[in-house]
Formats: C-alpha cells, structure tokens, sequence
C-alpha cells in the first residue's frame, strides 16, 4: 500500500508522515528534502537561483540519497549528510525556487517513484497524490491555518535554538505556498480523490490516529 500525503507549508506533513510510517512499518520517504537538499547546495556554491539550467545540470552532476540512520531519515547531497542543514529560513525559500524548474521537477520524479519502489511507503510532499504517485492507495491533504503553520515552525525552530520572527515566518510561509500552487509544473493542490485533514487545534496524535482510520477503512475496503 502507499500512501501519499500533500499539503502547504508547515501542516506537519514530515512529523505526521514519520510516525504514520512507523506505526505501520512502512517506509518513509520525505520529497521535500530531496528539493532542500539541492537548494542547500545551490546556496553553499553560491549558484545563480534563478538560472534553471544551472541548477538541473547541478542535480544531475550529484546525488541525493534518503538514508535511514538510527530510525530517522538523513538526506546526503553526494558523501554530505545535509540533513541539520537544510531547514534555515533561506533554504526554504531556495527549496521552493528550485522546485518550481520543470527540468529539476522531471530529475526528482525519477528518483521518488524508484524510491516507491521499496515496497509499502508514505511519501510526503505537495505533487505525490497528483504527480509521483497517482495511483497511491490512500491520499491525504494536510492542512492547518496560517496562524497555526506559522506557529509550529517557530517552535521547531526554536526547539533548535534558532530564534525567529512569528510574523516574518508567517509571510514567509506565505510566499512559499503562492510559489508552490502557483508553478507551471505540478503546483500544490488537492488531488480530487484525496481526504481534506484540517489539523487546526488537533494534536500530532490525533492526526496520527485520524490517517491510520483512513488507512485501515481504505484497506478493509481493497480486501
Ligand atoms: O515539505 P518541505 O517544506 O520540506 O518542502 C520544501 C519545498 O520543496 C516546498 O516549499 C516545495 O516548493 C518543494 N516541494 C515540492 N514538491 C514536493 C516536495 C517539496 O515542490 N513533492
């Protein structure tokens, strides 16, 4: 079974979709650090953003991998364990610059559906129920107000000992989710046969238990 999860910034796809997989002992395989870990690399070789055939050629020369280490999901860009790296407020942005070239958008979709591959998997992201994983037994779309988004990566910022601006992180989540339903090339929206999971006010938990019932009715429905 796959099970694919989509939605804005900050609905707390990658937390929800981590524990979902590990409820059911399924792979996890989180999209969106595939596309920080490029925009990371861009911004550490100090690489024009907004030349697209720089950056595809850029992700074409290297490699991205999703490793699992001691139960969390690592992403490298070639020998480089990125992961601590690549969740800076200038990443961000990058991320959704980057993710907005069709030629990295094409590159990445190879390498997330050979990932599918492995077996039973949630994926998480915001083209994996229209674009990566049409076909994906269970669809969800995680959203929450802006308010709440905003306020939760404050505190997994700061969690992290970064301290930020509530206000500044609200527009900038903003800007990112006009850029993301905005694109050309798979832009973020719910699937048609996807289910609508407002988490505004819910806890991890309840969205946890409230996507497994979803699995677990799909699934008695398939048998
Ligand atoms: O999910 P996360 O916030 O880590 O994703 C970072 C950025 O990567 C998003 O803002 C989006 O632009 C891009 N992304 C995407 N398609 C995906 C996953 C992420 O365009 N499947």
């Amino acid at each position: 079974m796959n099970i694919a999860i989509d939605g804005p910034a900050g609905a707390g796809k990658s937390t929800v979709a981590q524990k979902v997989a590990g409820q059911l002992e399924y792979v996890y395989i989180d999209t969106g650090a595939m596309y920080r870990a490029l925009a990371w690399a861009v911004h550490h070789h100090q690489l024009p953003i907004s030349d697209e055939s720089t950056v595809s050629e850029l992700l074409q020369k290297n490699k991205v991998q999703l490793v699992r280490e001691n139960g969390q999901q690592h992403v490298y860009w070639n020998e480089i364990d990125v992961t601590s790296w690549i969740r800076s407020t200038e990443v961000s942005q990058y991320a959704s610059i980057v993710a907005s070239y069709g030629s990295v958008r094409e590159q990445m979709l190879v390498l997330q559906r050979r990932l599918a591959t492995q077996g039973n998997v949630v994926m998480d992201g915001r083209d994996i129920g229209t674009h990566v994983l049409p076909d994906a037994d269970v669809k969800i779309f995680l959203t929450a107000s802006i308010q709440e988004r905003a306020e939760r990566r404050w505190k997994e910022l700061l969690a992290k000992g970064t301290q930020t601006d509530l206000a500044e992180l609200e527009k900038e989540i903003e800007e990112r989710d006009r850029r993301d339903m905005q694109r050309e090339v798979a832009p973020l929206r719910q699937a048609e046969d996807a289910v609508l999971v407002d988490t505004t006010g819910m806890t991890i938990d309840q969205v946890v238990d409230r996507i497994l019932q979803i699995c677990e009715r799909t699934g008695e429905s398939t048998h």
